[in-house]
């Protein structure tokens, strides 16, 4: 209650109330004195509404002139609001010199960063930029407040802004010089804002094109003189050449043959990688009756390994996409199933279509599964779980590599589940721009 007394007291209405009765008191003695109460009280409001208004004029002064009001002095009833004034005044000198401190570093850490950094809204519009931008994009101070795509003009910058897929990266040629090639990062930052990051990765892009090409040239090198001398090898093979051991030559010709798929399957990967599908390439695909080809495909390894095969649904969807690529990463995961899973393992083939219209198409086994940490290495080139026993099946460690290429290439991406001892989900996930049409007695046309 005291307390709350003293807060009354601070305010200058306090001060006021008080003033007016001694004010009303005097008007209303010398009003009998001079015996017209009235006239005297209207002369004693009037002063005290005067010495109100100047009061209030001077604190107004006052505050208008904060920064050098040294000499001007404040009613007295006004204490409590210039003691509240100079204390928040104080917190905010503090706060703007912590402010001004931060600021300063890392205006200093981003000048001395290589990487170009841009902050944009959430409409994408430019708010703020450091020097390596001006170098690397050519932005200029006027260009604060204009949309991003306005000032990098690419067509894979365009469409990676507009994808709205965040914590994402985009490489492009650069606006400036046509040899150079920057990475751009995209990262949620604050409440609504990105930060836009740009990198110059011309020499790492340069140094992967060369291996490309190198992995690509010795491939196609190494192709003429394998098929040469398996041609040969076949031939002496099928001969009744006495002279020669049988054994030897089988050896001879099991491992040519190893060669030889593995350098058409890096002659694959090197294709994937450097080019698109072409449109002409796309077409429905009807998801059922690839499963039915997959099925006829694999009948004699799944009977010969006693696989259990089921397949979960009946449904007909059809995606849009490269019929030999979509075959091609859906045999190979049904061949690993059988290969890697264990005998007389449980194969599931599933597919359906997501609430967000991804269509998943996934082949589950309940075999011995994968080791957690080579679960994102199953991709890697030439990565096998177990080298022996691949090698052994004839794998060239090619084959997921191969998938995730034609998922990326489909706009698509490879998922993969697996617990050691109970079994591993393989996933390809199609994007919603790539179902074509569903019918089934659950579902509905889209
Ligand atoms: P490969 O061409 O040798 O078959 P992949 O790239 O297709 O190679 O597969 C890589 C490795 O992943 C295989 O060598 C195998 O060890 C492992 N693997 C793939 N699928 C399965 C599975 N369903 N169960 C267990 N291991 C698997």
């Amino acid at each position: 209650m005291s307390n709350q007394n003293n807060k009354i007291n601070n305010y200058s209405i306090a001060d006021d109330l008080i003033n007016l009765i001694i004010f009303l008191a005097v008007a209303i003695i010398i009003g009998y004195l001079i015996n017209n109460l009235v006239y005297s009280i209207l002369i004693f409001l009037s002063i005290f509404i005067i010495y109100i208004l100047y009061s209030n004029y001077i604190f107004e002064r006052w505050v208008l002139n904060y920064k050098n009001n040294k000499s001007i002095k404040y009613h007295r009833k006004h204490q409590y609001l210039v003691s509240v004034l100079n204390k928040s005044f104080e917190e905010f000198v503090t706060i703007k010199l912590k402010f001004n401190v931060l600021e300063k570093r890392f205006k200093e850490l981003s000048a001395s960063m290589p990487d170009a950094v841009v902050v944009v809204d959430n409409n994408f519009v430019t708010e703020w930029f450091n020097d390596a931008a001006i170098k690397m994009l050519s932005l200029k101070d006027v260009d604060i407040g204009r949309p991003i795509l306005h000032l990098i003009r690419n067509p894979n910058f365009t469409k990676f802004i507009n994808s709205k897929e965040r914590d994402a990266h985009v490489n492009f040629t650069s606006p400036l010089k046509y040899d150079v090639t920057i990475k751009s990062f995209l990262v949620p930052y604050g409440e609504d804002r990105y930060l836009l990051t740009f990198r110059d990765v011309s020499e790492s892009d340069h140094l992967d094109n060369m291996r490309r090409d190198f992995v690509a040239n010795v491939s196609h090198e190494l192709k003429t003189p394998l098929t040469v001398i398996f041609g040969y090898l076949e031939t002496i093979s099928l001969s009744d050449n006495k002279n020669v051991d049988q054994s030897i030559l089988d050896q001879m010709l099991k491992q040519a043959k190893r060669m030889d798929i593995m350098i058409s399957d890096l002659l694959k990967l090197t294709k994937l990688q450097t080019t698109n599908i072409p449109e002409k390439n796309f077409s429905p695909i009807n998801l059922k009756n690839l499963v039915n080809e997959l099925m006829l495909a694999c009948k004699q390894k799944s009977n010969k390994n006693k696989n259990n095969i089921k397949i979960l649904t009946n449904d007909d969807i059809y995606i849009r996409g490269s019929y030999e690529e979509i075959y091609s990463a859906f045999l190979n995961l049904l061949l690993n199933a059988i290969m890697y899973s264990g005998k007389g393992v449980t194969i599931e083939i599933n597919y359906f279509v997501t609430h967000s219209k991804e269509t998943i198409f996934s082949i589950k086994d309940y075999g011995v599964g994968v080791p957690l940490d080579s679960i994102n290495r199953l991709t890697e080139r030439f990565y096998r779980v177990d080298k022996g026993r691949s090698r052994e099946q004839g794998g060239t460690g090619l084959g997921l590599s191969i998938v995730k290429h034609i998922m990326n290439r489909h706009e698509g991406k490879l998922e993969v589940e697996s617990i050691i001892g109970e079994g591993s989900n393989f996933s390809c996930v199609f994007p919603k721009s790539l179902l074509a049409m569903r019918s089934s007695k659950s579902t509905s046309d889209v």
